[in-house]
């Protein structure tokens, strides 16, 4: 930014520049149109302003132009080109405002903070999360650090596999700041974004730039910081703004895939600077978590008809993280959208097939067959004998049950596998289940149990 050709500071000359405006248009025009508008940046030797709407730069622009750039070049003594501009929506008006009483630096403004960030996903907020065991650490501790004005803990360090809430948790402490205290400045970026602006500003020699910009926030948030590893430069000075920001108490909040000590590739120093503050594990989800999820999801969407058995397939199938879960949801919504067929479990079956292949554990039904046999304590023989004693035809039918639910073997191929029966006695078993499961209580825990020790 060029400082205009006087020593008066920057906030002076915009006052008076405010004053004569309102002198030379009335308290009324004044308040209408000009109260609003506000010095955003100078830059290459243009004056950059700006309005809330376009209606209002419109009309500044066709009635005001003239006396703003006769007042700008009386009080500054400079006559650059001036533009204005309608500035983005939610951001605070008060780029160039200087409440200090000193004059205003040239420092990169909100707008430089709004380029270098990411934005931020609108459904990613804390009231979308669902909290389960996997994840309660994480989240209390993101809460908390939205929440309070002071810094608890130094850095937030939220580590867990992919899909599993960590961007959606920073994105949720940033949404929550910039609500409470809009004139907080938090930026969120990935760790790629940080190395390429930092690489960028090494090549325009921009490097001062950077430096103010990243050091000048309140809370610093860096996503993925995996990705820093190796790039000698970028961890140095990924270091040093990292330390200048925690010496100001200033909030630092990182996420990693890993836990500090095990990012290889990333310098001793750093690792164990990382660990300092708060190390907050998410762990795989479980099958409590995976419900809620879904039924949260189901409910925002306002899908209303998705059987709750469907949703309970869903969270005992996609174990492997919350993005897919997600994922699966979605693509049997579409699909029975398109098709305009209600959501049963043999359609999302038939839609997820694939999917459902990835996630499959490898459950086999030699292995169903052998947990049910030993929990009601018959031989594993009779998942093959012919009896149709009680004793035994229940217990086969829960296993032929569970071989429908857990693996993705057809009817006729599970049939053959319980001694050479008929696709439609699987059929048949599976629906009889179905019913009992309904009001027998000790057999729907003793369908629950078996899926969980065959799932872990
Ligand atoms: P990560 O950054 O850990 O790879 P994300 O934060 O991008 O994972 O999460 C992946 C998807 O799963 C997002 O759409 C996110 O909203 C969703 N998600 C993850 N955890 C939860 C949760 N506990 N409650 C609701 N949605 C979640
Ligand atoms: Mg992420």
């Amino acid at each position: 930014m060029e400082t205009p050709k006087t020593n008066r500071p920057l906030s002076e000359i915009w006052q008076c520049v405010r004053d004569r405006l309102r002198a030379d248009v009335g308290d009324a025009a004044f308040n209408s149109w000009l109260k609003q508008l506000e010095l955003t940046n100078i830059h290459d030797g243009r004056v950059l302003m700006s309005v809330p709407t376009r209606f209002m730069r419109d009309w500044v622009v066709s009635h005001y132009a003239e006396k703003i750039r006769v007042a700008w070049s009386d009080e500054s003594g400079s006559e650059p080109q001036i533009d204005i501009l309608v500035r983005p929506s939610g951001q605070a008006a008060q780029v160039l405002k200087d409440t200090s009483g000193e004059p205003v630096r040239e420092r990169p403004v909100d707008q430089g903070l709004a380029e270098a960030g990411a934005p931020l996903d609108p459904r990613f907020t804390f009231d979308n999360f669902v909290v389960g065991k996997a994840n309660e650490l994480a989240y209390a501790a993101a809460r908390r650090v939205a929440e309070v004005e002071t810094v608890p803990f130094n850095p937030l360090y939220l580590y867990g596999g992919v899909g599993l809430g960590k961007t959606h948790l920073m994105h949720a402490i940033a949404w929550h700041i910039r609500e409470r205290d809009p004139t907080r400045r938090v930026i969120y970026l990935s760790a790629e974004k940080f190395m390429y602006q930092f690489i960028r500003a090494l090549r325009f020699k921009d490097v001062m730039q950077f430096k103010e910009l990243f050091r000048s926030v309140d809370v610093l948030m860096v996503d993925d910081v995996q990705f820093i590893s190796g790039k000698d430069s970028t961890q140095e000075e990924f270091f040093h703004t990292f330390n200048a920001l925690v010496d100001q108490n200033r909030q630092v909040i990182i996420s990693g895939d890993r836990s500090p000590s095990n990012l290889d590739g990333m310098e001793e120093r750093m690792r164990s600077r990382l660990g300092w503050g708060l190390v907050a594990d998410i762990h795989q989800t479980d099958y409590e978590l995976r419900i809620g999820i879904l039924q949260s999801k189901v409910q925002h969407m306002g899908a209303k008809n998705v059987p709750q058995q469907v949703l309970e397939f869903l969270a005992h199938r996609i174990t492997s993280n919350v993005r897919e879960l997600e994922g699966a949801l979605t693509r049997v919504l579409a699909y029975s959208n398109l098709v305009g067929r209600p959501i049963t479990l043999e359609t999302t079956q038939e839609v997820l097939r694939d999917l459902l292949r990835a996630n499959d554990r490898r459950i086999t039904i030699e292995d169903i067959q052998k947990r049910v046999a030993e929990h009601y304590n018959i031989r594993i023989s009779e998942m093959h004998s012919a009896r149709r004693a009680r004793a035994v035809a229940r217990p086969r039918q829960v296993a032929m049950y569970l071989a429908k639910q857990l693996t993705t073997r057809s009817l006729p191929e599970i049939g053959r596998k319980f001694g050479g029966r008929d696709h439609t006695t699987v059929m048949h078993a599976v629906k009889r289940i179905d019913e009992l499961r309904q009001n027998d209580n000790i057999l729907s825990e003793d369908i629950d149990l078996l899926r969980r020790m065959l799932e872990t």
